[in-house]
């Protein structure tokens, strides 16, 4: 297991074949010093007890890991939730914004400016610049601006600056491309905080490393519970940052089977989906090498999910490595899915899923019915809070 961490990625930032940075020599020098600044700072044992306060007193970590019985006593097998949907501000995202705001503080740096889709990171990285004293700027395509309504309130609440992208399908996609550029005419006092385990070195390393804290706790509150290994680890895949934190901590227990899970969306036709390592190619998107939903020419495909937080037509470089590596099956949950398992999780547990974790749910779901006999570890990502006004103009109140 520390071998694995020790060697992955490599100090170019490639797992395997994949990862690596594909950038403008001027930003190459900027990303270099964010690498470099990363493994001196974050080894210190100032940063790691800094970090961790903040985890304790802050967002309320540990996030409990509950057992759903009576989902699990109506389909078979045993479902256990890791509760990330109570980490503050109701989501994963918030445990690699705080690791890479105090990064940022360290560095000096005055602003943060990122992406968002589902508006998640936005909350997430305006919580973390509120919480450090930093600036922060946020590009949200106009599509999520409107049917994430609740998230964009919230980040200007927290004082940030909410930027809307009005080009191309004014989703995710165009959204990074956005905060990049941004990004691109002042790297030295701003710092881009990405918020997946994407782009260029050393983000996906250091996006994945914040989010380990994730498996760990899940882990051991696992085997506390029910003194064993989980035998399936189930975690939804946008660009990858949840399931690669819970992922990490069973990649080396070869009796755990782990299985990410992609938005089949509508159809298999391009455009209906964004199931990235299921129908992708390897590509080059946002300065980095992974598995790519592309266009003949290599441009990325338009994608689609109805979960916001997951329509993104790359991957996390990691996550194509461990798919060639067969360590992860890589799987699908359509809209439809999606939807049942939203309004099922609501009704048994009285726990209301993020649509993108409706996606993890669902396949658990399906699990449970196919392994009556096994125990399903899923990560819930983030609470559905930000999502019941668009499910219930577009769906209603269905009975399930
Ligand atoms: C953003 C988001 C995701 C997708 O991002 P990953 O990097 O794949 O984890 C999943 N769940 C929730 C709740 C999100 O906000």
């Amino acid at each position: 297991m520390e071998n694995y961490f020790k060697t992955l990625p490599d100090t170019n930032g490639n797992f395997g074949e994949y990862g690596g940075s594909f950038i403008p020599p001027q930003l190459q020098e900027e990303m270099d010093k964010i690498t470099d600044a990363y493994y001196s700072i974050s080894k210190s044992h100032q940063f790691i007890s800094e970090l961790r306060s903040i985890r304790k007193h802050f967002q309320g970590r540990p996030t409990p890991v509950y057992f759903a019985k009576t989902l699990s006593d109506e389909l078979g097998g045993r479902i256990y939730l890791k509760r990330e949907d109570l980490n503050h501000t109701g989501a994963h995202k918030l445990n690699h914004c705080m690791g890479e705001a105090l990064l940022a503080k360290y560095l000096g740096k005055k602003k943060l400016i990122a992406e968002t889709g589902a508006g998640q990171h936005g909350v997430a990285l305006a919580t973390a610049a509120a919480y450090f004293g930093l600036e922060c700027e946020i590009h949200m395509g106009e599509v999520d601006i409107v049917k994430e309504h609740p998230n964009v309130i919230r980040m200007k609440l927290l004082g940030a600056t909410v930027v809307p992208v009005s080009h191309g399908l004014k989703t995710l996609k165009e959204a990074v491309d956005s905060a990049f550029e941004a990004y691109l005419k002042d790297p030295v006092t701003t710092i881009y905080c990405i918020g997946s385990v994407v782009g260029p070195h050393p983000f996906p390393m250091m996006v994945r490393d914040f989010q380990r804290v994730v498996g760990i706790e899940a882990k051991d509150q696992f085997q506390e519970m029910t003194g064993e290994l989980p035998d399936n680890v189930v975690a939804c895949v946008g660009g990858g940052s949840n399931a690669i934190g819970i992922f990490s901590s069973f990649l080396e227990d070869p009796e755990c089977s782990l299985y990410g899970v992609e938005p089949a969306g509508r159809s298999f036709k391009p455009g209906d989906h964004a199931s990235t390592l299921t129908y992708g190619k390897p590509g080059i998107i946002h300065g980095f090498k992974c598995y790519l939903l592309q266009e003949e020419n290599g441009e990325p495909s338009p994608v689609y999910s109805i979960a916001s937080g997951l329509d993104y037509p790359g991957v996390g470089p990691e996550h194509s490595m461990l798919k060639d590596l067969k360590k992860v099956n890589y799987v699908t949950a359509s809209d439809d899915d999606c939807l049942d398992a939203f309004y099922t999780l609501s009704r048994k547990e009285g726990i209301i899923p993020a649509l993108e974790s409706a996606h993890a749910v669902a396949y658990a779901m399906k699990l449970a019915k196919e392994k009556p006999r096994e125990s399903i570890l899923v990560n819930l990502s983030g609470r559905g809070d930000k999502d019941i006004d668009f499910i219930v103009d577009n769906y209603g109140i269905r009975e399930i």
